[in-house]
């Protein structure tokens, strides 16, 4: 387990409208979270402000993406220095959704997650394998090349503004989380088992890769499914570090028994 404070992320992807918004952002203000966990939620660019400017801490606010470079004629993006200078502190990058559904590629990611950080920006930085790959026997090499294209972008001295969310994709939304018997009764380990093995590989790959004291302290987030009724056994997991959550933290009581699950 890496040795900085247990992590909740909350990706509200491309949801919500001002009344939701605005329910939610009540729901959380309301509930009662440890201040022991590092907590961020991740609404759309358009209801940035609003959450900036409605929900309290100890909750803080990321974006779900960000430009690859300083802004300019980039029609439609917005850049990591404009949520800088609004004071977002955080930005989750290299979503599985938009590496398949806007082609971003590891290359891209490894890029965007150097330049955010360099603006000041903390980043989630996602990986994670499709059933496919897992399935055909390429999982590793898939993990392992997310992971060097982060590695080979990332300064030494960012390392500490970063955390890593590993997100099988067939486990993002789908409700597939097993149970860790069941992980090791089975000869394909799903759900809390894989977080358990791909966990210790990545902090060992950075260990190798990128240095022991980067490893010891990395924060490992597993997403994929994660909701009230598993985060208490998920929390449990040796090298797992706190989650990443989508569909559930759309749900405000959801989500803050989410930010106990360690209780
Ligand atoms: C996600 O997309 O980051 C995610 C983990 O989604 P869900 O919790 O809905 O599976």
């Amino acid at each position: 387990r890496g040795s900085g404070r247990f992590f909740i992320g909350g990706n509200w992807k491309c949801n919500g409208t001002i009344d939701s918004v605005t329910k939610l952002v009540d729901e959380l203000n309301a509930g009662s979270v440890p201040s022991t966990v590092d907590i961020v939620v991740a609404p759309t660019f358009v209801h940035l402000e609003r959450v900036q400017r409605t929900l309290k801490g100890p909750f803080q606010i990321g974006a779900q993406d960000c430009w690859v470079s300083k802004g300019g004629a980039f029609t439609g993006e917005v850049s990591a220095e404009m949520l800088h200078d609004m004071g977002i502190p955080w930005v989750i990058l290299g979503h599985s959704e938009r590496r398949s559904l806007c082609r971003e590629d590891d290359e891209l990611v490894g890029m965007k997650c150097e330049y955010a950080l360099s603006q000041g920006l903390k980043v989630i930085a996602c990986v994670g394998e499709t059933l496919e790959q897992r399935d055909s026997g390429h999982m590793w090499d898939v993990l392992d090349a997310q992971l060097a294209a982060i590695a080979r972008h990332t300064s030494m001295d960012h390392w500490v503004d970063l955390v890593i969310a590993y997100e099988p994709v067939w486990a993002i939304g789908t409700g597939v989380v097993a149970t860790p018997e069941q992980a090791q009764a089975s000869e394909r380990l799903e759900g809390p088992g894989a977080a358990c093995e791909v966990h210790a590989h990545v902090r060992k790959w950075i260990a190798q890769n990128v240095g022991p004291e980067v490893a010891d302290t990395l924060r490992i987030l597993y997403g994929g499914s994660v909701n009230e009724g598993n985060c208490g056994t998920l929390a449990n997991l040796e090298d797992v570090d706190g989650f990443l959550v989508g569909g559930a933290s759309l749900k405000g009581p959801s989500f803050i028994d989410i930010c106990n699950a360690q209780n």
